[in-house]
């Protein structure tokens, strides 16, 4: 069942019904009271539940397994490992409009006009769905008086008639393009010579559909837009012809991701990329997962495109998982040249109907879902034929997921999933993650370098500005060192461009009364509100609360608000002032929040319509330019403040990623540092790009304060809206822990931000000796929840495990 609970449920199933069902099959079945379920066929068995009367399936849905061994293989060591449920493990795995339960919400899909296609029962829905903008499964059943319609709603989903709303994701709307086309009415005795007698006193108008026949001569759509250019009219005399029911308008969807551009081949490797290619494939010999430790710009997705053309000539299927799809268009458009229509994208900004085609071309295995590019959600999709796992940017963050549960890092998965299959898997990176190293260093991955940048081309060099000393003798301007406008200023003149770097984490420009000291605060989380200047208004960045910038402080009343801190905005604001003949482009959550955001921006810097660009640290993610000769970044210290015991590990990963934008295909970039710590250890690493300076400090600190990767770390956190009862059911835990752990159990704490939508928070922490097993100490935490749990005051309170929390 798709839900929290650690098992699985009996229900009895007929003897013809026992013939048919298979293992990986839906079954529609009520579950409590009222509700109803798609539940998943795990097992097939004869023994009667002890506690429980088995109640009847309602029916099977599927004529096939949808999910296959594999995958239940991989979800049962995700639900173990992960400490969650198998039922967790099903609700992510697979797309929502599988997942139909009784309070799915259906919703009409108004292009759908093919009635005739419908059954009595469909129509019925259908006919609903016109009068009621919505309707729940729940009352499709009391529309049609049955109880069991989830095949009905299946069918109609299938159908394309209706869909189901996604809470959690934004809908992908593809990009549509108007088309003309000459109008049904007329499709079938169209006389030419009538139509242009018809139009014989609108002169433009004749001509737009003169031009019209001859664009369709080679039977393509014509686009609306062609057909103007080639009429020399404007859209409106198009616009008459369609009023006069000559023409018609439609669209096409043009599937940005779709490739439709031509293959190429392959790159020829150069020395340093073959050695690398043949010491992976030595690795492979007897090692299944290899590390790709190659610099930025040396070109990893070329050698990642041949493991991948090997594989695929041996007629098996390849993973590339990546740590955003949304900012990665670049990779995807680089194997799709190679690859062509072998490439799939999965993503979870698709629409539903997107994603389950994805779904079933993996599940059948389908050329076009050779190659199957995706974040860490495609670990999920059913391949049964996996030849190769490719982990990009392995040392990325968002592989991790902390919310909803499961909580897993897609990484780590994937090298179970690899397992699975026994297939090869290859993490890359230019700055991995210090376990990732750990694991190559101690043989238990294949480690691979790869030390220079394609074309010789020397790292970019990496200079530190001491702000201390730039404020003391007065060279700053604003947020800007009189060094690094020099250099921004060279750059622009050479006419290249710059990346400037602002990481706004923990540094957001915040309202301050001069008077009290008061900071505006969230209502529901425990944050000051953030100052967006350009709406005036103040904003929370933890559950988006937003009010009007206030005209004085709450507290005393004072006028005199100041403002502290800085952010991506006031950094743009600054450099249009300074560089007033430049464009100043800004890459953040708030430019990128639209569809594709992203990809807008990336684009218009790619096109070279954006001289400077200005973002966090989306700007870190392999992004590929080739005119970028300077990456400032304004101020490194509030990165290495954080309080994480990967803060520096991160701060490293960060600033070398970035800095890896400069300077990549031309000639040498130029990086320049500002921060008040020109002698910190990791900048000095950081200047001098030594990844294994860092990895050795790093990894005595991580022996000597007991962090991964040599002790692993479990987190339990409490969440409940009532203080006190957080307060007491965490001390209560802790007690609990401590009389089995002792001193490995850490807190209990409160997280830096103690409150979030209204919910107090409180933690405690686990950490795990190498010697001491793991499996023990789960069943040991689990034993202690049930414990908690069984406590009738504190089963209100929310209790979130997450393993590996980091
Ligand atoms: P990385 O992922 O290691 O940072 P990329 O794979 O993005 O590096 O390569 C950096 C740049 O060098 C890209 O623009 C890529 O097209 C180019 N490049 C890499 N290898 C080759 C090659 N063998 N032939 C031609 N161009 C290459
Ligand atoms: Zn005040
Ligand atoms: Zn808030």
């Amino acid at each position: 069942m798709p839900i929290p609970l650690q098992k699985t449920f009996t229900y009895a199933i007929s003897e013809a019904e026992a013939k048919f069902l298979q293992k990986g099959m839906r079954v529609a079945v009520s579950f409590g009271k009222t509700k109803i379920y798609t539940g998943l066929a795990f097992s097939i068995h004869t023994n009667k539940p002890n506690l429980y009367e088995a109640k009847e399936i309602h029916q099977i849905l599927d004529e096939t397994p949808i999910v296959n061994e594999f995958q239940l293989k991989h979800w049962q060591w995700l639900s173990e490992y992960y400490m969650c449920s198998l039922g967790d493990v099903y609700r992510a795995a697979l797309p929502s409009a599988f997942l139909l339960e009784s309070e799915t919400i259906i919703y009409l899909n108004n292009t759908f006009t093919n009635e005739e296609v419908l059954t009595n029962d469909e129509f019925l829905i259908f006919e609903a769905l016109q009068h009621q903008s919505s309707l729940t499964v729940h009352q499709v059943s009391d529309i049609l008086g049955k109880k069991k319609v989830m095949p009905i709603v299946n069918d109609l989903l299938k159908k394309s008639v209706i869909y189901v709303k996604e809470e959690i994701y934004e809908t992908y709307t593809p990009k549509l393009i108007k088309y003309v086309r000459i109008n049904k009415v007329l499709e079938n005795d169209i006389s030419l010579e009538q139509l242009l007698e018809q139009l014989s006193r609108a002169k433009k108008q004749r001509e737009a559909l003169l031009a019209f026949f001859q664009l369709s001569t080679s039977k393509k759509p014509v686009k609306a837009k062609d057909l103007e250019k080639y009429a020399k009219v404007s859209s409106v005399v198009i616009k008459s012809l369609v009023d006069k029911n000559i023409l018609e308008f439609y669209q096409l969807k043009t599937d940005r991701i779709n490739f439709k551009g031509d293959v190429s081949e392959l790159k020829t490797l150069n020395n340093h990329q073959k050695n690398a290619l043949s010491s992976i494939e030595e690795t492979f010999k007897t090692k299944d997962v290899t590390l790709l430790h190659g610099v930025t710009g040396s070109g990893k997705t070329e050698v990642y495109a041949k493991l991948i053309q090997n594989v695929l000539d041996e007629g098996k299927q390849v993973l590339f998982m990546l740590p955003e799809i949304a900012l990665t268009t670049q990779i995807i458009n680089r194997l799709q040249t190679y690859f062509g229509k072998q490439v799939s994208v999965f993503h979870s900004k698709y629409s539903i109907n997107e994603r389950v085609e994805v779904y079933q071309n993996v599940m059948s295995n389908k050329t076009k879902a050779q190659i199957i590019l995706g974040a860490r959600s495609s670990l999920f999709l059913p391949f049964s034929n996996l030849g190769l796992i490719v982990v990009d940017e392995e040392h990325e963050t968002s592989y991790k997921q902390f919310e909803p549960s499961p909580r897993y890092n897609a990484r780590d998965a994937a090298i179970v999933l690899a397992k699975i299959h026994n297939a090869k898997l290859i993490l890359g990176s230019a700055t991995p993650s210090l376990e990732s190293y750990f694991n190559a260093t101690q043989n238990k991955y294949g480690l691979v370098e790869l030390n220079r940048r394609f074309n010789d081309i020397q790292l970019p060099k990496i200079e530190l500005i001491d702000l201390k000393e730039k404020y003391r003798k007065k060279e700053m301007s604003g947020r800007f060192s009189d060094r690094l406008l020099k250099l921004i200023t060279e750059a622009l003149e050479e006419k290249e461009q710059v990346i400037l770097f602002q990481n706004r984490r923990g540094f957001s420009p915040i309202v301050e009364c001069k008077t009290c000291g008061v900071s505006p605060q969230c209502p529901n989380c425990d944050v000051s509100l953030t100052y967006h200047k350009f709406k005036s208004e103040l904003r929370c960045h933890y559950c988006n609360y937003t009010r009007a910038m206030p005209n004085s402080c709450g507290a005393c009343g004072s006028n005199d608000l100041d403002s502290k801190g800085f952010g991506t905005e006031q950094i743009e604001l600054e450099l249009k002032a300074l560089f007033p003949d430049y464009k100043i482009g800004r890459m953040d959550l708030d430019t990128t929040r639209g569809k594709h955001g992203y990809q807008k921006i990336i684009g218009a810097f790619e096109a070279r319509e954006i001289d400077v660009l200005v973002g966090t640290q989306m700007l870190s993610k392999g992004l590929d330019f080739d005119n970028v000769s300077l990456v400032g970044i304004l101020n490194a210290d509030t990165m290495l403040n954080f309080p994480d015991f990967r803060a520096h590990e991160r701060a490293f990963q960060l600033m070398v990623q970035v800095s890896g934008r400069a300077g990549r295909t031309k000639k040498q970039g130029h990086v320049a540092i500002q921060t008040y710590n020109p002698y910190h250890q990791i900048l000095q690493q950081v200047s001098t790009t030594d990844y294994q300076a860092m990895f050795k400090e790093q990894l005595q600190e991580r022996w000597q304060f007991k962090y991964p990767p040599y002790f692993r770390v479990i987190k339990i956190t409490l969440k409940h809206k009532d203080y006190t009862k957080v307060d007491t059911g965490i001390h209560w835990l802790f007690k609990a822990l401590y009389n089995v752990f002792g001193e490995h159990v850490l807190g209990p704490s409160a997280p830096a931000i103690a409150r979030i939508r209204n919910q107090y928070i409180k933690n405690v922490v686990i950490k795990i000796p190498p010697k001491q097993s793991l499996t023990n100490t789960k069943q040991q935490v689990l034993k202690i929840k049930n414990t908690f749990e069984a406590v009738k005051e504190f089963r209100p309170i929310r209790f979130i495990i997450d393993v590996d929390a980091y």
